[in-house]
């Protein structure tokens, strides 16, 4: 466990059009010690991701005007590395094939719907581990 990290001081951003998948994964995250602030598609998340910067996206792929890996597209042709946040896709497709497609779109990292909190908790870490090596990260 990494203790130097305030877990309330991490930016996390999760995209998602599903009210019942929210609130599951708001309270999964609330459990961890995250705080969480929500967009209902791919196009809000992106005019939230101008608004203020996001350390981390949990990114449902199926979702109404845009959906996560055209969002992920975009957010990958707007912001440069180091810039952007960190992208977690989050699908409930179980066909083969489908994590090679989230990583080509330009996401980071993959958890499995319905979401377990353990699996999530260790995309987190990997994620904390990640900007702890970074050396953009200390400025
Ligand atoms: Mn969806």
């Amino acid at each position: 466990e990494i203790s130097c990290f305030d877990k309330q001081k991490v930016k996390i951003l999760l995209v998602e059009d599903n009210k019942t998948n929210q609130k599951v994964a708001q309270l999964i995250l609330r459990r961890l010690g995250y705080q969480i602030e929500i967009a209902d598609n791919g196009q809000l998340a992106i005019e939230a991701i101008e608004a203020k910067p996001y350390d981390i996206v949990l990114m449902d792929i199926q979702m109404p005007e845009l959906d996560g890996l055209e969002a992920t597209r975009r957010i990958h042709q707007r912001w440069p590395p180091g810039q952007r946040p960190y992208i977690v896709a989050m699908t409930a497709h179980a066909l083969r094939g489908d994590r090679e497609k989230c990583l080509a779109a330009g996401m980071d990292d993959y958890v499995a719907k319905p979401i377990r909190p353990e699996e999530l908790a260790a995309a987190l870490g990997r994620w904390r581990e990640k900007v702890e090596h970074s050396e953009t990260y200390i400025d």
